[in-house]
């Protein structure tokens, strides 16, 4: 075996695999959430201003000036929580760097990490590489509402953080205060630190608002948010994310994350930065418009036969197949409906632990981060399927 074992149970990330997949149908991809339209001309004209200037050499460890200072101008008008641009900022190369730092710098061996399943791949991963151990919360449908009492009754004496994901990838759930409350309120009691990805966090529907975790008593001293451009500017390849929170939380992301990439995209930081001053139109805008997306989509879903359930956020919709397909599992209806319908999702199996990879085995998430079009193309082919 060549394999770190630590890696060995993760294989091949299931965004790599279905999107190979997809290209080698030339199915319709609604598996890995990234838009097929870009983002604001002012954010792409930023850049290749940049490249055309010469911002094209490392930028500086912590990232340029000009993003750190955009980062912390936006947590304080969005959220009305300030941090030094100095100390308090890190910029990293997209939020999957900053978890892996955050990871990677702050556990130690046996540390116990409780984390809310279905869950985005890269956490067990990152979790098992720092050597701590990933103790799961399930979210179950149709809400996916987390369990706080159950956050509480698994707090150990190993348990050094708790990592909070809202809005939720995959299920589109969105932590309500009493809930993000709760949870901060756990944190503070036991002394644990919280690492929360807020990636979606202006892709919130129905006129409900996403507050970051740092805002809640307690919660600002113990805090690393995450985010990153990706979502919000339809910048997914640019990786450009950040680390916010108390200096002694960020320095120990900054020292791991300065062996893994050191720096990344020195022109895309200043473009970023553009793009967190565009004004409260524009942010209001990306969201009404995933929305309208969710709402061309879900109602072809339903009438596919799919139990689709409720999405407040996110790119993402999930649905259980078992209606279409009885005692379906996941991943082989996902293969089938990518050779048959020409559509391709994700099986949500990838995103539980393995002692509950029961709880996933017949849903399945489709992104509705495409244009009009492709969408409709999609649910045209789902609808002449017959599975
Ligand atoms: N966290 C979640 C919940 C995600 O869905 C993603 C997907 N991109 C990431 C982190 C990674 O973000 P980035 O592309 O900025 O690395
Ligand atoms: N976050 C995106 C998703 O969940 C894609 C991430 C990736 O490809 N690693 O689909």
């Amino acid at each position: 075996m060549t394999l770190n074992p630590r890696l060995a149970p993760f294989g091949t990330t299931i965004f790599a695999e279905m999107s190979a997949l997809a290209v080698e149908l030339g199915a319709v991809n609604l598996g890995q959430g990234f838009p097929d339209s870009d983002g604001p001309a002012e954010v792409l004209d930023a850049a290749v201003d940049a490249i055309r200037s010469g911002v094209n050499q490392y930028p500086p460890g912590p990232g340029m000036p000009v993003l750190r200072a955009a980062i912390a101008e936006h947590q304080r008008r969005f959220y009305g929580v300030d941090y030094d641009v100095d100390t308090e900022v890190l910029v990293t190369a997209g939020a999957t760097e900053a978890i892996a730092g955050a990871m990677l710098g702050l556990l130690q061996p046996d540390d116990e990490v409780i984390v809310f399943e279905p869950m985005y791949d890269s956490y067990q991963a990152c979790i098992a590489l720092a050597g701590a151990r990933a103790v799961p919360v399930t979210l179950r449908p149709p809400d996916y509402r987390p369990d706080v009492d159950r956050v509480r009754s698994l707090i150990s004496p190993r348990t050094r953080a708790i990592l909070v994901n809202s809005p939720h990838n995959p299920t589109g759930m969105l932590m309500n205060e009493a809930e993000q409350g709760a949870i901060a309120a756990i944190a503070a009691e036991n002394d644990l630190i919280i690492i929360s990805d807020e990636v979606y966090e202006h892709l919130v529907f129905d006129g409900l608002a996403h507050r970051s975790m740092a805002e809640y008593p307690g919660a600002r001293e113990r805090t690393l948010v995450i985010s990153s451009g990706g979502k919000t500017f339809r910048t997914t390849g640019w990786k450009i994310g950040w680390v916010c929170g108390p200096a002694h939380l960020v320095a120990a992301a900054r020292a791991a994350k300065q062996f893994l990439t050191y720096v990344n995209g020195a022109p895309f930081q200043p473009a970023i930065a553009r793009g967190l001053g565009l004004s409260d139109e524009y942010f209001r805008g990306v969201a009404e418009e995933l929305s309208a997306r969710r709402d061309q989509l879900v109602p072809a879903l339903r009438s596919v036969g799919f139990d689709v359930y409720p999405t407040q956020s996110t790119y993402f919709v999930t649905v259980d197949a078992t209606p279409v397909a009885a005692g379906v599992d996941g991943r082989e209806f996902c293969v089938r409906m990518a050779r048959e319908a020409g559509v391709v999702a994700i099986p949500n199996v990838v995103f539980y632990s393995d002692e509950n990879k029961g709880e996933g085995r017949s849903l399945v998430r489709f992104a509705f981060c495409k244009r009009p079009e492709v969408i409709a193309q999609a649910c045209d082919r789902l609808q002449g399927w017959k599975p």
